[in-house]
């Protein structure tokens, strides 16, 4: 961090900046120039907050060098991170993991079904949804708790480890009880800081997918929750963005994907589905998102699209599905 004073700041007003730094257990460097000081903050910095700066006499701004997340990043750890949930592997080498199932799971025979359908076409992991983070509050919200033993039993018949989503910290026993595998955080829930520290103490690993309009750096500074309570299980998930464009339901933001594979050691996976909203587009982004270097996809599959209760717009039936891993294997191969 870099306070930068104003060209009229007096000595004292330089000295009193220098002894808030030496205040907060930092070290402070001053630089003085031709028309103006500059006082470097040395250090771990996120003892200081820039508001604690910017507001004392003679200081004109305060420049972060550093980023703010620390353990998610590269720097921190160079090596990718493999991430191991109930023996299925993601990231480093490991091929990517195919994620499929129903938005939300809708009754036993879909749920088993589909289940066994992804289970046959060589899925690694079956997603589905029990409780359901609906924008009305007169769509179907989700079978909850029974939808939690649909999908335990569904992993019982098919040897799929399962993820599904959670909405509230106090479903947390209710998970632990049917032994999920992977917590989902919605996109709605990516800044539930309570919620992400909470699961951070559960030891389960997590799928944290990036919040419609959140930057890269609020994205990795959410996963930054889990790895600051000694959790390092984090899957990334980039699930699509707003914009300013209608046409689509998000944008698969593949240069946020690309560049956090770039920055940090954690595995990313891509959702083509909510980013598209369409089950045509699925594929192709499915395919650029793994040349892009996603570790993964999840990809909304349903055994009757047509009558989906939620997202059936955007599934795969399974003959679709297959194509799809198919051009994916060619590409990793
Ligand atoms: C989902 O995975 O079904 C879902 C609701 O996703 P998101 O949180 O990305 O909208
Ligand atoms: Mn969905």
């Amino acid at each position: 961090m870099i306070v930068v004073m104003q060209n009229s700041a007096t000595q004292e007003m330089v000295d009193h900046v220098a002894k808030v730094i030496q205040e907060h257990d930092l070290k402070d460097e001053i630089m003085y120039g031709d028309q103006r000081t500059a006082i470097g903050v040395l250090g771990d910095v996120t003892k200081i907050d820039e508001g604690n700066l910017i507001r004392l006499p003679g200081v004109k701004e305060v420049l972060r060098v550093s980023k703010k997340y620390k353990r998610v990043s590269r720097e921190y750890k160079q090596d990718d991170s493999v991430v191991d949930v109930s023996g299925v592997k993601f990231g480093g080498d490991n091929p990517p993991v195919m994620i499929a199932g129903p938005c939300t799971v809708e009754s036993r025979e879909q749920t088993l079904e589909i289940a066994e359908g992804v289970k046959k076409l060589g899925a690694n992991m079956l997603r589905g949804g029990a409780f359901k983070p609906r924008t009305s509050p007169y769509s179907f919200q989700g079978l909850e708790e029974e939808g939690l033993k649909i999908l335990a039993e569904a992993r019982d018949k098919t040897g799929l480890p399962i993820v599904t989503e959670i909405m509230s910290v106090e479903d947390i026993p209710l998970f632990q009880k049917y032994d999920i595998d992977m917590f989902q955080i919605g996109a709605r829930n990516m800044q539930n800081f309570d919620m992400l520290k909470k699961l951070a103490k559960t030891n389960k690993p997590v799928l944290l997918k990036r919040g419609m309009s959140a930057t890269s750096e609020e994205f990795l500074l959410a996963a930054e929750y889990f790895l600051a309570e000694g959790s390092d299980d984090v899957v990334l998930c980039e699930r699509g963005i707003r914009t300013f464009e209608k046409s689509t339901r998000n944008i698969l933001d593949l240069n946020t994907l690309a560049l956090i594979r770039e920055i940090s050691h954690l595995p990313v996976v891509s959702d083509p589905s909510h980013a598209a909203g369409r089950y045509d587009l699925v594929t192709p982004l499915a395919w650029a998102s793994i040349a892009a270097g996603a570790n993964g996809l999840i990809i909304e599959t349903h055994n009757n699209p047509d009558e989906a209760l939620c997202d059936g717009a955007q599934s795969l039936k399974l003959d679709t599905l297959e194509k799809l891993m198919k051009r994916v294997s060619s590409l990793t191969k």
